[in-house]
C-alpha cells in the first residue's frame, strides 16, 4: 500500500463483498452498451480499468423495460440471453481483480421514446413526448421489472446492482415535487413521493437475499425549481439504508439543470460538502463524486471522513492507471482528466462513441493501440503542442527515437494559452503529463528551435512529423494595424495593457473564451463560495433544488462580442458546454452584435455596419480590438521539405485549421504514433 494515499487505497468490507481500495469508476454511458456487436469491445475497456487498480466498476445505465429506454433501442437488461451475454464483461473484470456492479436505468419522463412514461405527465425539456402517468398497477410492474433486472445482473455475474436515483431519471421524478403531482399514495407528501425507490430497494433485496450488493445514486442537490430539499434528502437516505442499501453513490445536477456540475470551470470537489452533510445521517458507505479527478484531492475528502469511497469517471476515461499510478506514488504520470466533456459527454449526446481528449484510446482498446516496434526509426517531431506532444511520446512509448523541435521555450502550444483562461486551469495538468511522459520515454527535447528544411533534410530522418501548429488569422479590415488591436494571443498572456470597453472580433469558442477572460478579475481559478454565489447554489438545507439567487460578481470590463453570421452566438461550443459559456457572458453583460460588417479601425473605435448594403453604420467606442478570427495552418515547412525530397506526416492545426480542435489533434498523433 502506498504511503501517499493509505486511505484511498485501503480495502472496504461490505456484507457481499470486499472491495480492494475506495475508488468506484462511476456509471458512463459510452454508446458501446447499445449494441451486442460491441459487447467484447466493452468488455476490454472495462478490463483495462480493471488491470488500472480500480476497486469496483459501475457500468453504464442498462433499463429495467422498453418503456425505460432512455432512446429506441438503447441498451436494456431484459433477457437471460441478455444476461447471458454480460458473462464475457463480469468474468474479464473478475480475472483482474476489480467488483462490477450494473446499473439500473429508467428514463422515465426524460426516455426519448413515444410511449414514454413518468411519475406524472410532465413534459421532459430533452424529449419531444409528453409522458404516460403511471397508473399503480404500471407502478408496481415497474418495480417488478427493476427486481427481475436486477435478478438477470445477479445470473450475468455482477456483484451487485446501481440503482439511479439522481440526474432526474424516472426515480428522481418520483421524488422532486417539480415532477411529482401525484395525489395518491405515491405522491403528495414527501414520504409517499419516497415509496417508489424504497419499494424497488425492499423488494430486491428480498428477492436477491444479502449476498449481492445493491448501491444506490442518490441526487443531493436537483438544482432545478421545485426540486427536493436537503432535508428530504436526508430522509430518504435514511430509509434506504433500512430498506437494504449497501452503499450510497451521490449525484449533482438533472440534465436539464442550469448549474454546471461537472465541466472545468466547476471547483474541484465542489459538492462534498453535500456528500459530508448526508454521511453524517448514515451508517452505510457514502461515495462521493464530481470533480474529483487527482489522487490527493480524494484523499484529502477521505482523511476529513467527508466520504467513505471516491466515485471517478472521467477521470478513468483519460487514465485507466489512475489507481495503480497513485499506489505507486506515481501521481505525475496521471493523464488528467479536464473535464472539457469534448470527447465523452458531447458524443454521448450526439450518439458516438464516447473516448476522451486527451486519450483517444478510451473505448477504443482493441482498436488503437501502441504495441512495441520491431523496427526502430529515427523521427523528428517539429511543434511541441498537443498533436507534436502526443505523436512524440506515442512513437518513443513503441520504441522509436524521436527527437522533438519547438520554435518557443516551453512545451504544449494552444494549451499553453488554454491553462491561462479562468475556469480552464486544468490544462495545466496535461502539459505536466506530457513533460513527464517526454522524460519516461526519453524523448530528446529541443526548445526555441527555429528549424529549417535545409537541418531537417541534413537530419537523415527516417520520417518527419510536421505539426507547426496554427497562427492567428488576420483578418483584413482597415486599421486592423491600430495600436489599439491585439491578438487574442497577445491578450491571453498579457503581453500588452487592456483598457476598460473592448471589442472582441469573432465569436468562436476563442471569443467566447476571450470575452470571460475580460469580464473577470485576474485569471485565477474561483474559490468555492464565488463559484456557488455565481450559479445561485446553496447548502441550506430548506432550499428546494439547492438553488438561491445567484449573485454574480461584475463585470470588470464593459464588452462587446462580435459576429458577422446572422443567428445565434456560440452554435459552434461543445454540446454540454455552450450553454454554460452563453449564461457566463449573459450575466457579465456581455452585449453581443451579430450580421456585422467591420468597416474601420480608428482612434474612435471599430466602425460596423449591417447586412449587404452597409446600413445602420455605428461606431463602437472601445479601448482595444481583439481579434479572434479564427486561425490559418502553419506548414511552410511543407513545401520546402518535399522540394528536398523529404516525405512529410502533417498533424493538427498545421494539417487543418478551420477544424483546430485539441481532441482531433491528439487523436490524430496518436494514431500516427500507432502506424509509423
Ligand atoms: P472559430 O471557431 O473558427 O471562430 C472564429 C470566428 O471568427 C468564426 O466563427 C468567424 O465568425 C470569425 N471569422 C472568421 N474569419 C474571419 C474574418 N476574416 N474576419 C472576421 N471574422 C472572421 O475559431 P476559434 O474561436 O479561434 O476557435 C478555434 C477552435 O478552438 C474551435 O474550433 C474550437 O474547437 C476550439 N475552442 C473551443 C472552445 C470551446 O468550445 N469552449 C474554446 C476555445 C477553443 P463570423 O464569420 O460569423 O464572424
Ligand atoms: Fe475528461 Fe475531456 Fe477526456 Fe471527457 S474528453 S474524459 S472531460 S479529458
Amino acid at each position: 500500500m502506498s504511503s501517499d494515499f493509505p486511505r484511498l487505497l485501503s480495502p472496504l468490507e461490505l456484507k457481499s463483498v470486499t472491495l480492494r481500495n475506495r475508488v468506484v469508476m462511476g456509471s458512463m454511458h459510452t454508446n458501446l452498451e447499445d449494441r451486442d456487436w460491441h459487447i467484447d469491445r466493452l468488455a476490454a475497456f472495462f478490463a483495462e480499468r480493471a488491470r488500472g487498480g480500480v476497486g469496483l466498476i459501475v457500468t453504464g445505465g442498462y433499463s429495467p423495460s422498453r418503456e425505460g429506454w432512455l432512446w429506441p433501442f438503447a441498451c436494456a437488461m431484459l433477457t437471460e440471453a441478455d444476461a447471458e451475454r454480460h458473462r464475457v464483461i463480469t468474468t474479464a473484470v473478475h480475472e483482474a481483480g476489480a467488483k462490477i456492479a450494473l446499473q439500473i436505468i429508467h428514463g422515465g419522463r426524460d426516455s426519448n421514446i413515444p410511449n414514454n412514461v413518468a411519475a406524472s405527465a410532465v413534459t421532459s425539456p430533452l424529449v419531444a413526448f409528453e409522458p404516460k402517468a403511471l397508473s399503480e398497477q404500471g407502478i408496481e410492474s415497474t418495480i417488478a421489472d427493476h427486481v427481475r433486472c436486477a435478478e438477470l445482473a445477479k445470473s450475468a455475474g455482477y456483484d451487485g446492482i446501481e440503482l439511479m436515483g439522481g440526474e432526474g431519471f424516472l426515480i428522481n421524478q418520483f421524488l422532486a415535487p417539480h415532477t411529482n403531482i401525484r395525489t395518491d399514495g405515491w405522491g403528495g407528501s414527501a414520504a409517499n413521493r419516497r415509496r417508489f425507490p424504497v419499494e424497488i430497494v425492499k423488494r430486491t433485496r428480498a428477492a436477491l437475499g444479502e449476498n449481492f450488493l445493491i448501491m444506490f445514486r442518490m441526487s443531493l442537490a436537483d438544482f432545478i425549481e421545485d426540486g427536493q430539499t436537503f432535508e428530504e434528502i436526508i430522509a430518504l437516505a435514511k430509509e434506504l439504508e433500512a430498506a437494504g442499501v449497501d452503499i450510497i453513490n451521490t449525484d449533482i445536477g438533472w440534465h436539464e439543470s442550469r448549474v454546471p456540475t461537472i465541466v472545468t470551470s466547476v471547483p474541484r470537489a465542489a459538492f462534498v460538502g453535500y456528500t459530508a452533510k448526508l454521511k453524517a445521517h448514515v451508517t452505510i458507505p457514502v461515495c462521493a463524486s464530481n470533480r474529483i479527478n487527482m489522487p490527493e484531492v480524494a484523499e484529502e475528502i477521505l482523511e476529513r471522513g467527508d466520504a467513505d469511497l471516491i466515485s471517478l469517471a472521467r477521470p478513468l476515461l483519460a487514465d485507466p492507471e489512475w489507481v495503480n499510478k497513485a499506489a505507486a506514488s506515481r501521481v505525475d504520470e496521471i493523464n488528467t482528466c479536464i473535464a472539457c466533456n469534448q470527447a465523452c459527454l458531447d458524443h454521448t449526446f450526439t450518439r458516438q462513441t464516447v473516448s476522451c481528449l486527451v486519450n483517444p484510446r478510451a473505448c477504443h482498446e482493441t482498436l488503437l493501440q501502441l504495441l512495441p516496434t520491431r523496427h526502430a526509426k529515427r523521427v523528428a517531431v517539429v511543434g511541441a503542442g498537443p498533436a507534436g506532444l502526443s505523436a512524440a511520446i506515442g512513437m518513443a512509448e513503441r520504441g522509436h527515437h524521436v527527437e522533438l523541435f519547438e520554435a518557443a521555450d516551453k512545451i504544449g502550444g494552444q494549451f499553453d494559452l488554454a491553462r491561462r483562461i479562468p475556469g480552464k486551469e486544468e490544462f495545466s495538468e496535461s502539459i505536466r503529463y506530457f513533460r513527464r511522459k517526454l522524460e519516461l520515454t526519453g524523448v530528446t527535447v529541443h526548445l526555441n528551435a527555429h528549424t529549417t528544411a535545409e537541418q531537417l533534410a541534413a537530419g537523415d530522418w527516417d520520417e518527419v512529423v510536421l505539426a507547426t501548429g496554427v497562427r492567428p488569422r488576420v483578418p483584413d479590415i482597415p486599421g486592423i494595424d491600430h495600436p489599439m488591436v491585439l491578438s487574442y494571443q497577445e491578450l491571453i498572456r498579457e503581453e500588452r495593457p487592456v483598457g476598460r470597453r473592448v471589442a472582441v472580433v469573432g465569436a468562436g469558442g476563442i471569443g467566447f473564451d476571450v470575452s470571460e477572460f475580460l469580464t473577470v478579475a485576474g485569471n485565477t481559478a474561483m474559490k468555492l463560495e464565488e463559484w456557488q454565489a455565481e450559479w445561485g447554489v446553496t447548502e441550506d438545507e430548506q432550499a428546494r433544488g439547492q438553488l438561491t439567487t445567484p449573485k454574480p460578481s461584475p463585470a470588470i470590463r464593459e464588452v462587446t462580442l462580435l459576429q458577422r453570421k446572422t443567428g445565434p452566438f456560440g452554435t459552434s461550443l461543445g454540446k454540454t458546454t455552450g450553454w454554460i459559456h452563453r449564461a457566463t457572458l449573459d450575466a457579465k453583460g456581455v452585449e453581443q452584435i451579430g450580421g456585422v460588417n467591420y468597416e474601420r479601425i480608428d482612434d474612435r473605435g471599430l466602425h460596423i455596419s449591417f447586412g449587404p448594403n452597409r446600413e445602420g453604420l455605428r461606431v463602437i467606442d472601445v479601448d482595444n480590438v481583439i481579434v479572434c478570427a479564427g486561425q490559418e495552418s502553419v506548414r511552410d515547412l511543407k513545401d520546402q521539405l518535399e522540394t528536398l525530397g523529404v516525405r512529410v506526416h502533417l498533424i493538427g492545426g498545421a494539417d487543418e485549421a478551420g477544424e483546430l480542435d485539441a481532441k482531433r489533434a491528439i487523436e490524430q498523433g496518436t494514431r500516427l504514433a500507432a502506424e509509423i
